[in-house]
């Protein structure tokens, strides 16, 4: 995982949630979310293509998701509650 440079947090609650795993899916611009039969997957591989533009956060309920910005000192991208 050299170079990766975000992680992406997801609450217990959105994890099995599929009706959310399609909306993070259709808004990552760079398929770093993939909806399957347990939920929501994050597509680890991708995570390096995170371009910080915050649509999954405006997809998801607030406290769902975190974008973990690993160079920053762990300051996260997340939607005010
Ligand atoms: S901030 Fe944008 S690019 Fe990064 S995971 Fe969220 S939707 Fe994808």
């Amino acid at each position: 995982m050299d170079g990766v440079f975000i992680r992406v947090d997801l609450a217990e609650t959105a994890r099995g949630d599929r009706g959310l795993a399609r909306k993070l899916e259709e808004a990552c611009p760079v398929d770093i979310y993939a909806a399957d039969e347990g939920g929501v997957r994050i597509v680890d591989e991708n995570l390096d293509e995170c371009v910080l533009c915050e649509l999954c956060l405006e997809a998801a309920p607030s406290g769902a998701v975190r974008v973990v910005k690993l160079y920053d000192d762990g300051a996260a991208l997340e939607r005010p509650t």
